[in-house]
């Protein structure tokens, strides 16, 4: 294992880039998606590096993933306070913000003695107004 400062600096770098780009992102996006927008800025960014930094980002709890199972995709979200929770469209793909978080709600349904819990994923998918009569 390579330790020097240097390296470590720079995957602090890459992971705050991967942070702020979700946020400039203001929706879920797929790791493909991350180095899509990333690799420009990093020479040494590979779609695995971005992987690595993500399971890492969802380790400490920066980030949550959320699996689509109609398009059969992980996508990464942040998890602070500065989450948006979004609709998203099965047919255009199009995404709504949604202006609540449910987890309030559900703390008060589950026994937080029994386990702690460190990040959610919430998503509502189906037809938008535009696809409902297609
Ligand atoms: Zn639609
Ligand atoms: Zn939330």
């Amino acid at each position: 294992m390579n330790r020097s400062p240097l390296i470590g600096e720079r995957r602090t770098k890459q992971r705050k880039a991967i942070i702020a780009y979700l946020r400039y992102a203001m929706k879920p996006l797929t790791a493909e998606e991350v180095f899509d927008g990333l690799c420009r800025e990093f020479d040494n960014l590979s779609l695995s590096t971005v992987y690595r930094n993500l399971k890492k980002l969802q380790r400490s709890g920066f980030i949550s993933a959320v699996k689509r199972q109609f398009e059969n995709s992980t996508r990464y979200t942040l998890s602070d306070s500065s989450h948006v929770h979004h609709f998203v469209c099965r047919h255009c793909m199009k995404t709504i913000p949604l202006n609540f978080c449910p987890l309030e709600a559900i703390k008060e349904k589950v026994d937080e003695d029994a386990f702690k819990i460190e990040g959610h994923s919430f998503e509502l998918y189906g037809s938008c107004v535009d696809c409902i009569n297609l």
